[in-house]
């Protein structure tokens, strides 16, 4: 009889564990929480009949570079890549924008434009080199030194007050405004070391691979995983959560069966006979504040001052690097900002599947202390309305999403936190736990397979992939991607 392997939550990283262990033989059950399969990557009505709204992730640059999705076929994707990649509106109608072509990107930010390259161009070269070592846990001597060093020195000159004082860089609002709407997405007291490698990663994508979004949604992602587990005989139980792992009969670890968890890393306590330092380690592990988001039906398009920000699907709001750093800051000392922070995505720039003629959608979010009940629908309209005056009348409908029943609608996103664990230099060496396999457990045939683990969030399938390499490495049938899917 095949070995078994459960594996509980079928988000990005369960299903591409899932898939990797089905096509390796093994009996695979997901068991999930929700009535929809797909964790992050879910798309809905959630406004208005044929609104498509994507409940969680939006736009997938780590997909594209990802080695698991690289042989798994992104050409089972419909996949979209803008030309411009990210946009920055800022206040007198004023706009930065990165292309996915640098040199226009160069062009457009005038005096920073140097800079902007001096920063991007060693990093986006060699792009394959900055995922290898970002991708995987950090307690190892990089396989490519050279890329390594360049990374750190220039996450340490942009993100610390003293690398800024000392080799000031970005001098301009444009050029300051558009590296710090990235450096944003980590949620996180700003300036931040952390937060800048995280952003030196995507803005090196943003000028190669592109941020690219399925057609018609993020939905597509888990469509194709589903379907490609369900032809290696692959199952998935809708409407199952699991809060205790000794209730679920997950097989016999002497038999070689496996449980994998794409799931907050202390449901692993709740197993029998948890050595106690590791039980401390996972207690020990932090969550970081959380995301407020509203999805918008809109009757046309968002009217932008600056007419090149409807290029970019992706656009961060709130106005020059002190005004973000402020409102990150005040997030982060566990207060609501006034002038938040937000990223929106406008997917029917590029995408005509996501609203009836005429219509769009727009996704927003914005940070708000863990745990908040805070709704965000007036405060991001507001602050839409001041990069696009008349956008308040284009809203047709929408739907907010606090942060308290984010975390209801997904026990992993403890207090609304979407990144799996806070966002701190500590926290990106101990993930949830200081060790070179953070995904094996010390409990025979268990394993940690979430965005808790590295390479951290984002839709890439990589810490299901690593957590699944592992546990067919110990099973002592090593396999890897080109042997799955070759
Ligand atoms: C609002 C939002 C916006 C985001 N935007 C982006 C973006 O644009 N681009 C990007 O790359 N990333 C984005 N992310 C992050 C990205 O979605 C996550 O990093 C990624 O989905 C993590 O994948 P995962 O498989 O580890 O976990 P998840 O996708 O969170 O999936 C975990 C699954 O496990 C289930 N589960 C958890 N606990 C249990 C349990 N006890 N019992 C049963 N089932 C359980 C959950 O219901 C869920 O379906 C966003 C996330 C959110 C929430």
């Amino acid at each position: 009889m095949a070995r078994r392997a459960t594996i509980v939550g079928s988000g990005p990283n369960g299903l591409a564990a899932a898939v990797a262990l089905a096509r390796a033989g093994y009996a695979v059950r997901v068991v999930e929480a929700s009535d929809t399969p797909g964790g992050g990557v879910r798309t809905a009505e959630l406004t208005l009949p044929g609104y498509r709204h994507d409940v969680c992730s939006a736009v997938h640059p780590a997909a594209l570079s990802s080695p698991f999705f690289r042989a798994f076929g992104l050409d089972r994707i419909d996949w979209i890549v803008p030309d411009a990649s990210f946009a920055h509106p800022l206040d007198g109608g004023r706009a930065a924008i990165a292309w996915r072509d640098l040199d226009r990107t160069v062009a457009g930010l005038g005096a920073d434009g140097p800079a902007w390259r001096r920063i991007v161009r060693p990093l986006n070269r060699h792009l394959a080199q900055v995922v290898e070592f970002t991708g995987d846990q950090l307690l190892r001597v990089p396989r490519h030194p050279i890329t390594a060093a360049r990374f750190g020195l220039r996450m340490l000159q942009l993100g610390t007050r003293a690398g800024r004082g000392m080799l000031p860089a970005l001098r301009t609002d444009e050029g300051a405004a558009l590296l710090t709407g990235v450096v944003a997405h980590a949620n996180t007291a700003l300036p931040s070391a952390a937060a800048t490698a995280s952003a030196l990663y995507l803005v090196a994508h943003a000028h190669s691979t592109g941020w690219a979004f399925p057609r018609g949604g993020a939905d597509a992602i888990a469509h194709a995983l589903i379907a490609d587990l369900a032809a290696h005989g692959g199952t998935i139980e809708l409407g199952h959560r699991i809060d205790d792992l000794s209730a679920l009969d997950w097989g016999d670890a002497a038999a070689g069966d496996l449980l994998l968890l794409d799931a907050a890393p202390r449901l692993v306590l709740t197993l029998p006979d948890v050595p106690a330092g590791f039980a401390r380690a996972i207690r020990r592990y932090r969550y970081g504040p959380a995301a407020a988001k509203v999805d918008f039906a809109l009757d046309g398009p968002v009217p932008w001052t600056h007419p090149d920000v409807t290029a970019a699907p992706t656009v961060h709001i709130g106005g020059s690097r002190a005004e973000i750093e402020a409102g990150e800051n005040a997030v982060a000392a566990g207060r609501v900002p006034d002038r938040p922070y937000v990223l929106t995505v406008q997917p029917g720039v590029l995408d005509d599947t996501r609203a009836p003629a005429g219509g769009q959608t727009l996704w927003a979010y914005m940070h708000v202390p863990s745990g908040s009940t805070f709704d965000a629908t007036e405060a991001i309209t507001r602050q839409i309305e001041r990069f696009a005056p008349g956008f308040r009348d284009r809203i047709v409908d929408s739907r907010a999403m606090t942060a308290a029943s984010r975390h209801a609608y997904n026990p992993a996103d403890i207090g609304g936190d979407i990144l799996g664990g806070s966002f701190t230099m500590a926290q990106a060496f101990r993930r949830p736990v200081l060790s070179r396999t953070p995904w094996r457990t010390p409990m025979r045939g268990v394993y940690l397979a979430s965005a808790s683990t590295p390479p951290g969030p984002g839709v890439h399938g990589m810490a299901g992939w690593r957590a699944a390499r592992l546990a067919l490495r110990d099973a002592g049938t090593p396999a890897g991607l080109a042997d799955l899917f070759g």
